[in-house]
């Protein structure tokens, strides 16, 4: 079985992990580039690639944050490709640049490795227009590249996926509402294994109460802030993406500690506490009557897969919908793939653990696989 190494280059530091098949080979974490540890980003990814086993390597897959409207699935990367992903950075400032010099050094040290993009937004290709649309003139829309392209593909199309398996069920025959809970949060309702529709939006800025992201907000607060409060764009960007969420109504974006300080009795956390849970408990409610049938919820990434409180609080009430925890299936002592609703229950609650590496190892794999079938047949 040929290798897959994945790289996941941000701005500062370097993910990497080797596969072979679906296991692990070796993986790590290059931190602080540029800023004290390697130079550069090439200097850090020579440095990964002398240290791994690169034998039967038989490609190189790239995590992509966005790949506008574009990119519906991975692609082998071309020059055409990498001018895409560019013309993308203004969508993606701060992630398509760092994700595309990792693409560049890996070509120019590994040339003859086929590169695949895997993008984190393809997966949410299949939204229909009306949830990809925002409700302004649509030629304004239209200039400006103005629509829905959700994040976090690769996870809810990974968790789908495995919480099909864990039911027993034909994905493409099963509807997960998924919660990806990490810093970032988004959830999405997974149709039959396509996305339906999504929270995060133009930007991985809408949707849920984040670790410093607002979330969903009324528009007219960022006019507010320039035209009375006096801010200019940049800072109602960086209050809104950095210092808002639970930092910003709590001062701190750890669940953990916001649960403590709530167990405690801290008004500040038991606020944000709520307002993170019980937004997230609207989204399940609208996602359930968009998909009209829902067979699953799945908690996954840090707090999802973690916090059994946050999954109680955000899911508590919703029997009339038939969702419900089981709180002796989920009292903090399992982990890996579980449900944890009733025997029974008409929809089953499951945390399922995200692996984004993994996932793009396989979407890599399929490239390939894609990629050389019709030569074969020939
Ligand atoms: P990222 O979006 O950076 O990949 P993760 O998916 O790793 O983030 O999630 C990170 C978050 O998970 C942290 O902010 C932390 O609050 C939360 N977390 C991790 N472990 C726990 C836990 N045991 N209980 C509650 N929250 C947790």
């Amino acid at each position: 079985m040929s290798r897959i190494l994945v790289l996941n280059c941000g701005s500062s530091s370097v993910k990497w992990r080797l596969f072979h098949g679906s296991d692990t080979a070796g993986k790590g974490l290059v931190e602080r580039v540029g800023s004290g540890g390697p130079a550069d980003h090439e200097a850090a990814l020579a440095s990964i690639l002398s240290s791994v086993d690169l034998s039967g390597l038989a490609a190189v897959g790239h995590r992509v944050v966005h790949g506008g409207d574009r990119f519906s699935a991975p692609t082998i990367v071309t020059d055409e490709v990498i001018a895409a992903v560019r013309d993308l950075v203004p969508l993606a400032p701060l992630h398509n640049p760092a994700n595309l010099t990792g693409i560049e050094v890996a070509r120019r040290l590994l040339p003859d490795v086929t590169q695949v993009a895997v993008f984190d937004t393809a997966f949410h290709r299949t939204m229909p227009a009306w949830a990809r649309a925002y409700a302004i003139d649509t030629s304004v829309a239209d200039r400006w590249g103005i629509q829905r392209y959700g994040f976090h593909g690769t996870s809810h199309e990974y968790v789908s996926r495995r919480t099909a398996a864990l039911l027993g069920r034909e994905v493409t025959d099963t509807n997960v509402i998924t919660l990806h809970l990490g810093n970032g949060a988004s959830a999405c309702a997974v149709k039959g294994g396509r996305s339906l529709i999504t929270s995060m939006g133009m930007s991985p800025l809408e949707g849920l109460v984040m670790g410093t992201r607002s979330g969903d907000i009324d528009p007219t607060i960022i006019f507010h802030l320039r035209r009375v409060g006096g801010l200019d764009v940049d800072q109602i960007d960086e209050l809104l993406n950095r210092r808002s969420g639970l930092v910003g109504l709590a001062g701190d974006n750890d669940m953990r500690e916001i649960i403590a300080r709530r167990d405690a009795g801290d008004a500040a956390a038991t606020l944000a506490f709520d307002m993170y849970c019980q937004r997230i408990k609207g989204y399940v409610g609208a996602y359930a009557a968009l998909l009209g049938r829902v067979d699953a919820v799945t908690f996954t990434a840090g707090v999802g897969e973690n916090a059994a409180p946050v999954r109680a609080a955000a899911l508590a009430g919703l029997t009339a919908f038939g969702i419900a925890v089981d709180p002796d299936r989920d009292d903090g002592a399992r982990s890996g793939e579980r449900i944890i609703s009733p025997d029974g229950a008409p929809v089953a609650v499951c945390v399922v653990p995200t692996d984004e590496e993994l996932e793009i190892a396989i979407q890599t794999r399929g490239v390939l696989e894609a990629d050389r079938a019709p030569s074969e047949q020939r």
